[in-house]
């Protein structure tokens, strides 16, 4: 038994056999051949050196004549390398002497080679190391031998256990087979990680190099609510989360039957408690656990569960499909937030140094119109359905505000003249994430008709702090006392002109921090709907008073370790049922 760690994303736990993915998501299990097909795999291994360097020189003639000779040459590196007489003799060896299958053979000695130059800690030989899995990847495709996903071909259950996982990958994974995941990469705040939560998947990230120490099939526990990673259990180890998990579901089945009790402090202040979610067929699960309505509908999710471009009528079936569900509770649609972490098969943006601080969000839509147009079409069209609201992500200038409801306009005129039903009067909202619009936030508030704090980015952009990266993951607090001073004083500058605040990022899903922000004015919360039944719990233990003491004592204090063990110690006195994991 192995007992590793890492950050806690998803809670609940999740026990099953490893499903292995190699950093570039495939699997290539260690597979031997009879004695007697070694010269038949020689000569496939041939014929797929022969199909890449043709390939190779296409790529380096092609490169050259639009980019440059020095541009192309890139490719005449790899050619070089893949001709590498070395390299074949060593692939030949475990063909003929071990009885490897090619497959199998390439990516062990591909592999080592990148790993090799890796530890040289060269950066010319790091970036030589990226060009031999390139070349690996190129050959394992030539034999055939990752034409299948693993992942798409799933028929029984699996833990994944993987280098990284982007958000579109996390989105895609087969809920029927796929029973929690791990990766050695990732930070607290990445979408990866708010994905899971939206799938209910129990998971762990940023657990540091592992892979290589488990086998195809070993059996492992996910912990995701302690940030463990559990290879090979022994019975006593099993025997403990077997209970722990039946112990998971008496107590949320206990929390059913707030479901049609309303979010309400016990001395009578409400709460409005809506969900989040990425995906149309989660209202399902929000209205079963008594969401108020949907206060975060990531609508990029559509983008990056489809192999093509989402036309306006995906967009419209997406959006009606969720207003509908709904029935008459609010659906707030956010525009498309992609870019950074959030990019689908089909970037939409060239590499960028700092994707985080690029062209991502409402920036990447306004530049992008053939994007965005028809989103804002469907979603004003889908608003005659029900009580639908729009909001912008990641707004940090008036400017954009302004381009972006400019836009929303002309996009009305037009459906007017096109006689398509549709409705311009719906709210228009902005996310809070950026310091500058919270500095600004006295303006904005003159020219909006609601404010959702997005607490994910403005930890990111006030710490400094990359959201989706293991190295600085304790620096990522939503209960940082700079993060606090500026939700507070978004409350207040909110409250003073009379313009509806809500949270919507994922500290609003922590009962002890959600208490806080009632204690510092906010009324709305909205969060990933698993968390729905334990938020809810919370608000209705406490009052109001009570919140505001918290919070008051909590901006006096230092630093967000001090925050968070008086918190703890709060919820322990005054919610104790929410302190057991
Ligand atoms: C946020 O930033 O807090 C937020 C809700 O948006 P996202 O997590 O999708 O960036
Ligand atoms: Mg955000």
């Amino acid at each position: 038994m192995l007992e590793l760690h890492g950050i806690p994303v998803s809670s609940g736990v999740a026990i099953g056999p490893a499903l292995v993915l190699d950093p570039d998501g495939y699997s290539i299990p260690r597979c031997t051949i009879k004695r007697s097909d070694v010269a038949d795999e020689i000569e496939r291994l041939q014929q797929a050196v022969a199909s890449v360097a043709r390939s190779l020189e296409e790529s380096r003639a092609r490169t050259s004549a639009k980019m440059g000779n020095s541009t192309g040459e890139i490719f005449a590196a790899q050619l070089q390398m893949l001709r590498d007489p070395r390299m074949m003799a060593e692939l030949q060896r475990r063909i003929s002497q071990l009885q490897h299958s090619a497959a199998y053979s390439v990516s062990q000695v591909l592999h080592n080679y990148a790993e090799t130059m890796r530890r040289l800690k060269s950066s010319l030989l790091a970036e030589r190391a990226d060009d031999v899995l390139d070349i690996e990847r190129q050959l394992l495709f030539a034999l055939g031998a990752v034409t299948t996903n693993p992942l798409k071909d799933l028929s029984a259950p699996v833990i994944v256990l993987s280098n990284s996982l982007t958000p579109s990958e996390t989105a895609n994974l087969d809920r029927r087979f796929v029973l929690g995941f791990c990766t050695e990469t990732g930070g607290p705040g990445g979408h990866t990680a708010i994905v899971a939560k939206g799938l209910e998947l129990p998971a762990v990230v940023g657990i540091g190099p592992f892979l290589g120490r488990v086998g195809e099939k070993t059996q492992v526990i996910v912990d995701g609510d302690r940030g463990r990673l559990v290879l090979d259990p022994d019975k006593k180890t099993l025997q403990e989360y077997r209970i722990g998990q039946e112990q998971q579901r008496i107590f949320a089945r206990s929390l059913e039957q707030l479901r049609d009790c309303p979010a309400e402090t016990v001395d009578g202040a409400h709460v409005l408690l809506n969900a989040n979610i990425e995906f149309p067929y989660e209202v399902a699960s929000c209205l079963e656990r008594g969401a108020d309505g949907i206060g975060l509908y990531r609508t990029e999710f559509l983008y990056l569960s489809s192999d093509s471009e989402p036309s306006e009528e995906d967009h419209y079936r997406a959006y009606s499909q969720v207003v509908q569900a709904i029935g008459d509770r609010p659906v707030v649609i956010r525009t498309l937030d992609l870019g950074a972490d959030k990019m689908g098969s089909r970037p939409l943006v060239d590499r960028e140094n700092n994707p985080f601080l690029g062209l991502r969000s409402i920036r990447l839509s306004l530049k992008n119109q053939d994007l965005f147009r028809p989103q804002l079409r469907a979603i004003l069209r889908a608003a005659v359905h029900g009580d639908v609201r729009m909001m912008f992500p990641l707004i940090t200038t008036l400017a954009e505000l302004r381009q972006a409801r400019m836009l929303v306009n002309v996009i009305a005129e037009d459906l007017l003249e096109e006689a398509i039903p549709h409705r311009r009067d719906i709210p228009i909202g902005m996310m809070v994430e950026v310091p500058a619009a919270v500095l600004m936030l006295d303006r904005f508030v003159q020219e909006i008709d609601f404010l959702s704090i997005g607490t994910n980015d403005l930890v990111q952009y006030t710490l400094a702090v990359d959201r989706s990266n293991e190295y600085v993951a304790d620096l990522y607090q939503s209960s940082d006392p700079a993060v606090l001073r500026l939700i507070k004083h978004s409350v207040e500058v909110a409250a003073t002109a009379n313009v509806p605040i809500a949270v919507c990022g994922e500290m609003s899903s922590r009962p002890a921090r959600a208490l806080l922000l009632l204690g510092l004015g906010v009324r709305s919360l909205s969060v990933p709907p698993n968390a729905l039944p334990k938020v809810k719990k919370a608000i209705r233990s406490v009052s109001i008073s009570e919140c505001q003491e918290m919070a008051a004592r909590a901006m006096t204090l230092e630093s967000a370790g001090e925050v968070d063990l008086f918190l703890a110690e709060r919820l322990r006195k005054l919610v104790p049922e929410l302190t057991i994991p």
